[in-house]
């Protein structure tokens, strides 16, 4: 469903001053919504938005509030670039969570003849419209301050406010594809070198209502902005080999791995998806029938929001034939877990952290490439670790605990997260012996295994 509203705002009050009539400004706002809302950003009346705009070559910089770290940086306001799906926090620029927004400069560096200011959002819930002011300013002005924070009026240090900008619906759902664009009846709105936004949160009761900025487009008067063509033509589904899910691979950002994706990642995700929902079977669940795998330069290695997994692909090049297969297995075992807010136990004492990062790489290491005994212990390290350190450690304590009391142990803790009832009562109903009792006895076992300390000959024997 698509919906155009178009609404005037009178600016006469702000022309008091001046000798130059600049006619009415306009806001255009569209609002995309199902199989409108696609990675063609493609509007009824708002132009697609552009690669080669007036703002490409701008200074965009934040003057009050501040980035999100999980989203992208200011950079993807003017990159050229959009996401190409509804929900991409590194494709988009937001403001803080918990925040209520705050304040971008756009400095031009020459004053320009402006005929329109585009922005474009995208998001499935209240990260969706887009609710800023929009102020201008040649900098010409004595009292001229070009980073206003929010204690000042721009209006009082040479700002102009050209547009109050609420692409919220009255009715329906919010989330979607927005396009907001302010123009003015003459043509031009003038001729400026900064712009300010003045972003708002779009809720006040929700602390991840930050708007998600794909793009701002600044259009000087009489140029010809070329539209972005995404170039998310690399999508490609497979199902998982018991046709249950179906898992979408989007490589566009990274085209040197797609012939990975598709003939190594890809056969491995399909092949594990019904083994590992298997291994993690609960009553009453029903593992995710979609989910996606994004493959994009980025940092750290991978990460997993519901039922989609982003990985890095500057970090899986280097990994080819080592640790990329497994580390995306590793979040497949997130996509089946779907603890949600349920990993959240009642009683902090019950703190069951440890097992939402140890339950996949004990899946990893010990089921998918028990080869590789990624999870063994150096005998160097086996003073320090704690069976609640998570990953790879977390992992060997919960196969030794499988090993010696309860082959269906991961299972049973599984179905107790999802629910939301994790406590650390479990561990001796279902082996006799206390989680610290447990971990002392590992912890012994892992000794014993260890060749004796400060043997300067049993160096080789390290294993990783
Ligand atoms: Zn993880």
């Amino acid at each position: 469903m698509k919906i155009i509203r178009a609404y005037l705002v009178g600016i006469s009050i702000l022309l008091a001053s001046s000798l130059v009539s600049f006619g009415e400004i306009k806001v255009i706002i569209e609002h995309n919504e199902g199989a409108a809302a696609s990675d063609a950003f493609k509007f009824k009346k708002i132009p697609t938005p552009s690669q080669n705009d007036a703002a490409t070559n701008a200074t965009f910089t934040i003057v009050d509030g501040a980035r999100d770290r999980s989203g992208g940086g200011l950079r993807k306001l003017n990159d050229g670039q959009l996401p190409t799906d509804e929900d991409q926090p590194e494709e988009n620029f937001f403001f803080q969570a918990g925040s209520d927004g705050g304040r971008v400069l756009v400095d031009l560096h020459t004053n320009i003849d402006i005929s329109e200011v585009n922005s474009y959002s995208w998001h499935p819930g209240s990260r969706g419209p887009q609710v800023y002011k929009l102020y201008a300013s040649a900098g010409t002005a004595k009292d001229f301050n070009s980073k206003p924070t929010r204690t000042n009026d721009p209006v009082k240090s040479g700002w102009k406010l050209l547009a109050n900008v609420d692409s919220r619906p009255k009715t329906g759902n919010v989330g979607g594809q927005y396009g907001v664009s302010i123009t003015n009846s003459h043509g031009t709105i003038g001729k400026y070198r900064y712009l300010l936004f003045d972003i708002s949160a779009t809720a006040s009761n929700d602390d991840f209502a930050q708007t998600f900025y794909s793009e701002i487009d600044i259009v000087e008067k009489n140029s010809k902005p070329q539209p972005i063509v995404n170039v998310a033509g690399k999508t490609f589904r497979t199902n998982s080999t018991d046709g249950k899910c179906e898992i979408v691979i989007d490589s566009s950002r990274a085209p040197d791995l797609d012939d990975w994706a598709q003939h190594t990642l890809a056969p491995a995700l399909a092949e594990w998806y019904p083994k590992i929902c298997a291994m993690l079977a609960s009553d009453g669940y029903t593992p995710p029938a979609r989910f996606s795998v994004r493959l994009a330069p980025g940092n750290g290695v991978a990460a997993t929001g519901g039922t989609r997994i982003t990985a890095n692909s500057t970090w899986l090049k280097t990994q080819i034939g080592k640790e990329a297969v497994g580390s995306l297995i590793h979040e497949e075992v997130h996509v089946i877990q779907q603890y949600g807010r349920a990993r959240r136990s009642p009683d902090a004492t019950d703190d069951p952290g440890w097992l939402v990062e140890g339950i996949p790489d004990y899946i990893r290491f010990y089921f998918f490439e028990p080869q590789t005994h990624g999870a063994n212990i150096r005998p160097s390290n086996v003073d320090r670790v704690h069976y609640d350190d998570k990953y790879r450690t977390s992992a060997n304590f919960l196969n030794f605990v499988s090993e010696k009391y309860d082959k269906e142990i991961v299972k049973k803790v599984n179905a107790v997260l999802r629910d939301g009832n994790y406590r650390a009562s479990i561990w001796k109903d279902n082996t006799g012996k206390t989680l610290q009792e447990l971990a002392d006895e590992w912890k012994a076992n892992l000794k014993a295994q260890a060749p004796a300390p400060r043997d300067s000959n049993s160096k080789t024997n390290g294993v990783s």
